[in-house]
């Protein structure tokens, strides 16, 4: 979804109703938590100082039977001696069942499918991912309230841009079990966006390599006059830090003749192996060394060594990148700026590759672990209407715009595209036959004249509307877009008050390139739909003066001659016709010609439902 800005016309409140707004990064590997103090955004420390919460949880019963879990690092010092309950990436297993993980199989849990989510069996019960997100939720949240000594307003929460429509639920669900009040989720590829403060400067279009520990991920950004839209996105769900520390490893094991026998060595070197690949971003070369059960292991490596072992990864995440530009049909000259996220950024060979890419040096002043965190700390203030006056608010817009389906398969568009979320709109709505009692609504979203060239959302029926003549019912149909994208519809029948609603969330089901396709569609068929559109009004209303024509001749139909009575038939008869033609001219003379040609009769009627009114009563009485 794209991003608009509206400048803010409120006055910056008074310090001391500043409300506290925190950005989460809910990673795989790190969690973060951060904050704008003092006027810039920072990410907030635990009491030891450390600003990274290892996403982790372990599980664990205590000896009077009692549930306990470690959260961040003190899980994570578990994870080898009790694999099975001590859950990582558990983002992974968001929204998502266990068929839709295919390495399932080698993972150290006992997997539940669950409907709707898989989830972990462990020591202290079953374990839903949501659940054990909220548990790093609420340590961060814990965290910035310490920091604080303030009950949090609100927070913003990272997720991947690919993420659909089940996974950011989960988050979003995790949140409100955590106790914390979502103001918006936001794209990791936008949140780094906005920490590098692109949505102030040149529009055109922005890279995001995000390089982490297990995978990689390419966004491409348009700003256009303060909009942000994710234009494509790719990568590699298993490229990452981690396969450059298992590189190592074998290179170091290697040059000593060495092996990792046991479960217990491979860890023991893996470890030594990133904390060796860590120091070598800082310095050109370092020591490999830890104690194997077969003995000592010790190696140097240089920086070049790093670079050479780790050269076909970084190969293949720009032939990531390379895909999705061909796809987007973009040359990387084109790409006005390239920022930098996740740890293995860090790498000098990483930027160096990329800048060589794109052909310019990429953006990495900032910590390339905080900066998505950072970005979401940015807009979480400006949510929560702190921004000083004249600073611009960040709001998402509607990609496609959202309607209903009226007579002759038409769309009624109720929010147009563009609109800034949160939104919510209401139009009225009448029956079409008399005594009627139920409306169909089908809510669609897109840009065309034409249910069919739309996309269906949702179909509810409202019921129980009182029998009465067609067009006298109101019923207010009211569109809720939330911060989130997520669509609240509901039809009233104003007089008895019947209601009925749904909830959909409209855009997560799209690719990008689907809304591009439908936005497309619309602007080329624009002029073609304008005439369908109106051919097909003309259809509705014919249709409708049919209906009422023969109600009218079934009620009163003995005040016609015989003569009147063929003739009105007959130019009912021309109507049908003329519908089946796709001759508008022709089908809107025929229906004047049947208003014309009923006229003296509707004076007849007029007439005798007067008289009928007054029989029997005294004028007096009238
Ligand atoms: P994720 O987004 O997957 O949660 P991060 O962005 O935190 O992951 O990145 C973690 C990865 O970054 C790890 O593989 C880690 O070894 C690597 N990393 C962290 N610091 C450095 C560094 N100084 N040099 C190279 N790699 C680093
Ligand atoms: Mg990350």
């Amino acid at each position: 979804m794209a991003l608009l800005q509206i400048s803010e016309p409120g006055q910056s409140p008074d310090p001391h109703q500043r409300r506290i707004a925190v950005g989460i990064d809910l990673g795989t590997t790190h969690s973060l938590v951060a904050a704008v103090r003092h006027g810039s955004a920072e990410c907030l420390p635990d009491e030891q100082g450390r600003v990274i919460l290892p996403s982790a949880v372990r599980y664990m019963v205590d000896e009077r039977g009692q549930t306990r879990r470690h959260i961040g690092f003190e899980a994570l010092a578990a994870q080898a001696e009790d694999s099975q309950n001590t859950i990582v990436s558990v983002k992974r297993f968001m929204g998502r069942r266990l068929a839709d993980l295919p390495d399932a199989g080698r993972l150290p849990y006992q997997f539940e499918d669950q409907p709707g989510m898989v989830a972990v069996k462990t020591v202290a019960g079953v374990k839903s991912p949501v659940e054990v997100s909220a548990e790093i939720l609420a340590s961060l949240r814990q965290r910035a309230e310490d920091t604080f000594n303030d009950d949090l307003f609100g927070a913003v929460i990272t997720v991947p841009a690919y993420f659909d429509d089940a996974q950011r639920q989960a988050t979003k669900d995790a949140a409100q079990m955590a106790g914390l009040n979502v103001l918006r989720l936001l794209n990791e590829p936008t949140a780094a966006a906005i920490a590098y403060g692109l949505d102030n400067g040149a529009e055109g279009l922005y890279a995001i390599y995000d390089l982490g520990g297990g995978t990689f991920d390419i966004s491409l950004l348009q700003l256009s006059r303060g909009v942000f839209e994710v234009v494509a996105t790719g990568g590699d769900s298993a490229l990452g830090g981690d396969d450059f520390d298992h590189l190592l490893a074998d290179a170091a094991l290697a040059d000593a003749k060495m092996e990792a026998v046991t479960p217990q060595d491979k860890r023991t070197v893996l470890v030594a192996a990133r904390r060796t690949k860590e120091k070598l971003s800082t310095d050109g070369s370092a020591h490999l060394s830890c104690m194997l059960s077969g003995g000592m292991l010790s190696a140097s490596i240089t920086r070049e060594r790093l670079a050479e072992l780790a050269k076909p990864l970084i190969d293949k995440s720009l032939a990531s990148v390379k895909r999705v530009l061909r796809d987007a049909k973009i040359k990387p000259d084109e790409v006005k700026g390239v920022v930098m996220v996740g740890g293995s950024t860090r790498m000098p060979a990483v930027r160096d590759a990329v800048g060589a890419f794109f052909g310019q040096a990429p953006l990495t002043d900032l910590n390339p672990d905080e900066v998505v965190a950072l970005g979401a700390a940015i807009q979480a203030n400006q949510l929560a209407g702190n921004n000083a006056q004249g600073e611009l608010l960040l709001l998402d817009v509607l990609p496609l715009s959202l309607g209903l389906e009226t007579m002759g398969g038409l769309v009624e568009r109720i929010i147009p595209r563009n609109t800034p979320i949160p939104c919510a709109l209401a139009q009225d709505f009448t029956t079409f036959k008399d005594g009627q009692t139920a409306l169909a609504v089908h809510v669609v979203q897109g840009e065309r004249e034409q249910v069919e060239f739309c996309r269906s959302l949702a179909r509810f029926e409202l019921r129980g509307i009182p029998p009465m003549a067609a067009g006298a019912a109101r019923i207010r149909v009211s569109f809720q877009v939330d911060a989130d994208g997520l669509l609240s519809v509901s039809a009233k029948e104003q007089l008895s008050g019947v209601e009925a609603s749904v909830v959909i969330k409209p855009s997560y089901g799209l690719t990008d390139d689907q809304v591009a396709h439908m936005l497309r569609e619309g602007f080329t068929t624009a002029a073609a739909d304008m005439k369908d559109r109106a051919l097909r009004e003309a259809r509705v209303e014919a249709e409708r003066m049919l209906e009422a024509t023969r109600t009218a001749l079934a009620a009163d139909g003995d005040l016609l001659s015989t003569e009147d009575r063929a003739r009105i038939d007959g130019l009912m008869t021309q109507i049908g016709q003329r519908c089946d033609r796709g001759d508008i001219v022709a089908l809107e003379a025929a229906i004047k010609a049947l208003a014309d040609g009923t006229e003296a009769f509707a004076a007849e009627r007029m007439n005798r439902s007067i008289r009928q009114a007054l029989a029997g009563r005294k004028l007096d009485q009238v």
